[in-house]
């Protein structure tokens, strides 16, 4: 088999990298390599930053409604390829079918929603603000921005990004994951056929020497970043010292809080489907059980079973419920995390080493611990695999106070038939993104994304009506005309 080298997509059509080095991109079930990805370098930015600021200055005077007709039109292609590009994220990422599938609705919405732009980019007036005088305030594009994005949502979390950004009139870069790159290729190639104009959208490859570019590069004027908390620190603190708009969503430690008057068999399905899907590898997976007086007993029992019978394979196989970590190196460090959760004094329930799972590829069985103490490092970090870990706590109050100590602050979610605890815990959970009786509380496009703590770094999250308000700057007009 020949493997593919990428190559970037600037000003509307494919380029060589200038990069010297590459990145092998694995099957994680298989552990084969399917292409080459060039890590590029200034040099790559250097030429997608200033193709997309030359086309800023024509994209930037096509009337919204006509900017929101090109992303119909990527809508629809998008729609008739979804199939497809749900079958390259879990080839390069690993995934369920099932889970890409769903991962891909959701870009999609992005899209749906960023071609709203003509209504929602609508500024506001008032007349006589004095005698004759009248005050508007306007939404304008900026002009280029760059989204760097994780592994582990390969098409949908870029989707959270550029089709807002350009629906606002600016111009964009895309850094995809190193780790899976193709889905971005292909998503490419469709805004390719979309017919974009000419350097409205790019996509440059590459690792960290990119992100520095970017984060540094005086044309761009904004950068959005999702992935890991300490990264998320420094393309925020770096791209702002750079004088750019920022928005860095980090890592998470996701808190479920389990009340004893909870539905039994809904809770143990929505927690099993929350720590382990994606095998773990979600900002909005559950990680931490606390367990609130009598509920400890059966979440015990019942979360194990579940755990048991999670069928672990390869994402395209029939009746696959839990695919492979994305690599090697991850799996090592998820395994580091068991070991050390074991070191500290965790009670191990089940074993994810221990697995049946296939030869090749990165799997791993499900792990849960129960007895996990607030202060252990498995209660504390990420660890981001399929690994879930239990405490046993006396109420409400306590669970809360608990969750409220942790550095991350990402998503939190309470099992309850309780009105009076869900109102306790939406008042009180420091998460910005907080489920009642949902255990992956992921808003939908129209609702903004993002944590809080060390989970988030910026003001204005992800999608929504604060994406209108990330790539565009309010200027306001005073007029007297007599
Ligand atoms: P990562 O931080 O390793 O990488 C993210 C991006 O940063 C990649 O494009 C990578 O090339 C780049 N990068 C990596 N190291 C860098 C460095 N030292 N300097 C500059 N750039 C660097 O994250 P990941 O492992 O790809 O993704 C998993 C992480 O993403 C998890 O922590 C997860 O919680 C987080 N995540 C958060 C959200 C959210 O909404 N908050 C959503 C998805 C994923």
């Amino acid at each position: 088999m020949t493997i593919t080298k990428l190559k970037d997509y600037v000003g509307g059509k494919w380029v060589e990298s200038q990069a010297k080095t590459t990145h092998d991109v694995r099957n994680p079930a298989t552990g084969e390599v399917i292409a080459q990805v060039p890590l590029g370098t200034n040099a790559d930015v250097d030429r997608a930053a200033k193709v997309a600021h030359e086309a800023y200055q024509s994209w930037r005077t096509v009337p919204a409604v006509q900017r929101a007709r090109y992303l119909f039109e990527l809508k629809h292609l998008l729609d008739k390829n979804a199939e497809e590009l749900a079958r390259i994220v879990t080839t390069e990422n690993g995934k369920t079918l099932d889970e890409a599938r769903g991962s891909v609705k959701r870009g999609i919405e992005c899209v749906e929603v960023a071609a709203g732009a003509p209504s929602l980019l609508m500024g506001q007036v008032l007349e006589d603000v004095a005698k004759g005088i009248d005050c508007e305030s306007i939404r304008q594009p900026m002009g280029v921005f760059a989204c760097i994005s994780p592994f582990n949502f390969p098409a949908m979390v870029p989707m959270w990004f550029f089709p807002f950004a350009v629906a606002c009139g600016n111009t964009f870069i895309s850094k995809p994951s190193e780790q899976v790159p193709l889905s971005q290729r292909f998503v490419f190639d469709l805004i390719h056929d979309t017919g974009f104009p000419t350097g409205v959208l790019n996509l440059v490859n590459g690792g960290k020497d990119v992100v520095n570019a970017i984060c540094t590069h005086p044309l761009i004027r904004g950068v959005s970043f999702v992935g890991s908390s300490p990264v998320a620190e420094h393309v925020y603190k770096t791209a702002a010292a750079h004088g750019k708009r920022v928005q860095a969503l980090g890592g998470a430690k996701n808190f479920l809080i389990v009340m004893p008057d909870a539905d039994r068999e809904m809770t143990l399905k929505s927690i099993t489907d929350s720590a382990y899907g994606c095998a773990g590898e979600r900002c909005l997976a559950g990680a931490v059980v606390l367990a609130v007086g009598d509920s400890h007993g059966w979440l015990r029992e019942g979360l194990k079973k579940r755990a048991e019978a999670i069928q672990i394979g390869d994402g395209t196989k029939e009746g696959t419920m839990m695919g492979p970590v994305i690599s090697e190196a991850h799996k090592k460090r998820v395994v580091g995390y068991i070991e050390k959760g074991v070191a500290e004094g965790a009670e191990m329930l089940l074993d994810g080493r221990k697995a049946k799972t296939p030869k090749e590829g990165y799997f791993l069985g499900a792990t849960l611990f129960d007895n996990v103490k607030p202060e252990m490092t498995i209660t504390r970090e990420e660890i981001f695999g399929p690994v879930l870990c239990m405490m046993p706590v006396k109420s409400l109050d306590d669970a809360l106070e608990i969750s409220r100590g942790q550095p991350l602050a990402n998503a939190s979610s309470i099992y309850t038939t309780s009105g009076k605890s869900a109102r306790n815990f939406k008042y009180n959970v420091e998460a910005a993104m907080a489920g009642v009786n949902i255990g992956v509380a992921a808003p939908m496009s129209f609702f903004g994304f993002g944590g809080a703590k060390g989970s988030f770094f910026g003001d204005l999250k992800a999608h929504g009506r604060e994406a209108f308000d990330f790539y565009t700057d309010r200027k306001v007009v005073i007029s007297r005309w007599d």
